[in-house]
């Protein structure tokens, strides 16, 4: 070796240690030196202050959902658009803590845009369950060339002098129509039979260490829901009218111990607004898939109803559901602590309450209030 490679390599020991030395030393030149630090100007994502955990503080964790060896075909839904990321990011993550880690049911997300990149990066850490994401055929999404769009401006103008929420809004008259009438026709979602509705910004406050849609599957249940309550007469005045109507066209599609009385005190003459709070819904979309339902929907969609007032999914589905199917197939779940700002579903039983940990206060219960119809849905 000659001289001058020598001396170099002397000078590079010496740096080193001092490295080394001072790594150990001081904390702030450790990590202003470090590799990570170094890189991430490059990068520039890993900050200098961010010390990795070493694995071994890290316990191994068996992972639950191998222990469910039954499922239903089912599948969650959420309607949303790109800038309900957020919302949707908490909702997925309180229905994974509380149930999905133990049962891993997939995912569809809805949109009439197509999602962004980050939409569906964000979503997709979130559970190791499948998660799909659909465009919305324009014509399950917008406003039906048949409808007058001078009668639908005015219906609108008139909701909005009557300060009635949404009242204006065209887009949300899309989504109550798609809710009530496609959603279930979607590509994605004609391979499951069962689906439960998730929106942006709800709150599951209980464990929930039961399969609900097995539970449905084997009992025989179409729908469930977890709050009922009473819908803005204003935005479906002529709704009723209609339903009537088509009973009356097809009587051969009312079951035969339906629940009229939830929606009717007077036999079916008026119409009490009581229905299921359809944010919240885990049901059999063979119920609307079927024929009874298809032309119920059918029948409403060509009154126009959607635009010229402002019916929403819920009474229709709810009606749809107390009159096309047995009593006995509508599920009341009080064990799913649910939250749909402003209201909340708590367990009314105790046990349940305390065994699955909810976080919502039982005395807040939306079933006692005044709004709620579920004296109603009690008598049925
Ligand atoms: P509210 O619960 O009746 O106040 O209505 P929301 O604003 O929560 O809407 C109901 C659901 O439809 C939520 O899942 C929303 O994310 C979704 N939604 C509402 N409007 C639109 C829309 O224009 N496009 C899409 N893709 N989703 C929508
Ligand atoms: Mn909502």
């Amino acid at each position: 070796m000659n001289m001058t490679l020598r001396y170099l390599l002397a000078v590079f020991g010496v740096v080193i240690t001092v490295h080394y030395v001072l790594s150990f030393t001081h904390t702030d030149y450790r990590r202003a030196t470090s590799l990570n630090s170094l890189t991430s100007h490059f990068k520039g994502v890993t900050p200098a202050d961010i010390t990795p955990i070493p694995d071994r503080y890290y316990p191994p964790f068996s992972n639950e959902s191998l222990t469910v060896d039954h499922r239903a075909n089912a599948t969650f839904v959420i309607l949303a658009r790109n800038s309900d990321i957020d919302g949707t990011v908490r909702s997925i993550r309180e229905i994974e803590d509380r149930f999905n880690r133990r049962f891993r049911y997939p995912y569809v997300f809805l949109n009439e845009e197509s999602f962004s990149d980050d939409f569906k990066k964000r979503v997709s850490v979130l559970s190791a369950a499948k998660m799909e994401f659909g465009t919305i055929p324009r014509d399950h999404w917008y406003q039906p060339s048949s409808i007058d769009e001078k009668k639908a401006d005015a219906g609108r103008n008139r909701m909005v002098e009557q300060g009635i929420i949404y009242g204006g809004s065209l887009s949300y008259r899309n989504m109550c129509r798609f809710n009530s009438g496609f959603f279930f026709r979607h590509p994605l979602m004609e391979k499951y039979r069962w689906y439960w509705r998730i929106e942006p910004d709800v709150h599951f406050h209980c464990d929930i260490r039961f399969d609900p849609f097995v539970y449905m599957e084997e009992n025989n249940k179409v729908y469930a829901f977890t709050i009922a309550m009473y819908e803005f007469e204003k935005t479906i005045p002529s709704l009723w009218s209609h339903v009537k109507d088509f009973i009356k066209l097809h009587p051969e599609y009312l079951a035969k111990d339906n629940a009229m009385r939830f929606l009717s005190d007077t036999g079916g003459d008026t119409y009490n607004l009581c229905h299921f709070w359809s944010n919240f819904e885990i049901a059999d979309m063979s119920f609307w898939r079927g024929e009874a339902y298809t032309k119920f929907f059918e029948y409403l969609d060509d009154k126009g109803g959607f635009y010229y007032e402002r019916w929403g999914d819920a009474p229709v589905h709810s009606i749809a559901a107390a009159l096309f199917a047995p009593s006995s197939q509508i599920q009341f779940f009080d064990q799913i602590g649910y939250e749909h700002n402003p209201y909340t579903h708590c367990p009314r039983n105790e046990d349940t309450w305390k065994e699955e940990k909810c976080t919502c206060d039982p005395k807040r219960n939306f079933d006692y209030d005044g709004y709620s119809c579920m004296s109603k849905w009690d008598q049925v």
